[in-house]
């Protein structure tokens, strides 16, 4: 089993989703200053974890930084060079978690990740815009524009794992989404429940149960997250450096700065589920009723 860090790398971007969770709480993104970026990697090299973590593989996989946001591509330039120092010089594996807006700008990022997972969550140009799925301009990511971005992906780099990630949200839940998705390929989709937060109190059973009846899997390679499966089992890091925690509607837990206060004490100031985390890298059926 891979351990991978989410690194919630800034809060920008460029869509305004409604459900986003995207909000931290007093806090200075440390992309911009190369030292913090390198003193947390040096942070989280493997060589700092205890044997807490020895359900993990740490012999024949490396770490995995998966770079989230926000949109992360809204870095541009400054995201190549940290990946860049991310996998060449500390040794992480690396993926991305993007909207898919920016990524035709930026493919020759590719050719430094094994991952690269896209939130679609309608095709529908009216449900995207009632998400907040969409730019300024109400410019959305048509399949048209999927299609040929999964073909790039792939002509780049032929091992490069393709993922999607589809909320189930208040506007999408009625809509047949999976099953186009699977035509283009992709190695994985996962099928998440919105999560509560803030003022957004996430969707009913009703709706959750209905989206995955409609888009019944029948390629093997769907996903389910329901809400209790998300909470306390990723390892998420916000920009400014902190592990923060969900769990409780209202606002995350953090930790202190991870490279001023070390992994060891970091990890043990939140709540991490390791059996959750690693049922969500296992295939399974988490929702009962399928
Ligand atoms: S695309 Fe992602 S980061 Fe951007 S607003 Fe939507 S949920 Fe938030």
């Amino acid at each position: 089993m891979q351990l991978i860090y989410n690194w919630h790398i800034t809060e920008k971007c460029n869509y305004s989703c409604h459900y986003c969770f995207s909000k931290w709480r007093s806090f200075q993104e440390i992309w911009k200053d190369k030292y913090l970026v390198e003193s947390l990697f040096n942070a989280l090299s493997k060589s700092k974890l205890s044997k807490n973590f020895n359900e993990f593989d740490f012999v024949n996989k490396k770490v995995r930084i998966n770079f989230a946001g926000g949109e992360p591509l809204v870095l541009g330039s400054h995201l190549k060079e940290i990946i860049s120092s991310a996998t060449t010089k500390h040794g992480f594996e690396c993926s991305i978690i993007t909207n898919g807006s920016l990524l035709g700008k930026n493919m020759e990022l590719v050719s430094m990740l094994s991952v690269v997972g896209i939130s679609v969550d309608s095709f529908s140009m009216d449900t995207n815009n009632k998400i907040g799925r969409s730019t300024n301009q109400n410019k959305i990511l048509d399949y048209e524009t999927l299609v040929k971005t999964v073909n790039d992906i792939r002509q780049i780099n032929s091992d490069c794992i393709i993922k999607f990630n589809v909320v189930v949200n208040a506007f999408n839940w009625n809509e047949v989404i999976v099953p186009k998705l699977q035509t283009l390929g992709p190695q994985k989709i996962k099928v998440l429940r919105q999560l509560p937060f803030g003022s957004n109190c996430g969707i009913s059973d009703e709706q959750y149960k209905n989206f995955n009846i409609v888009n019944k899997d029948r390629n093997g390679n769907v996903w389910y997250e329901d809400n209790v499966d998300m909470t306390n089992s990723y390892l998420m890091i916000d920009p400014s450096g902190r592990f923060f925690q969900n769990g409780n509607p209202l606002e995350y837990h953090y930790s202190d700065v991870i490279y001023n206060t070390g992994l060891e004490t970091a990890l043990a100031q939140i709540i991490f589920n390791k059996r959750t985390f690693m049922k969500r890298y296992r295939k399974g059926v988490v929702y009962a009723d399928k």
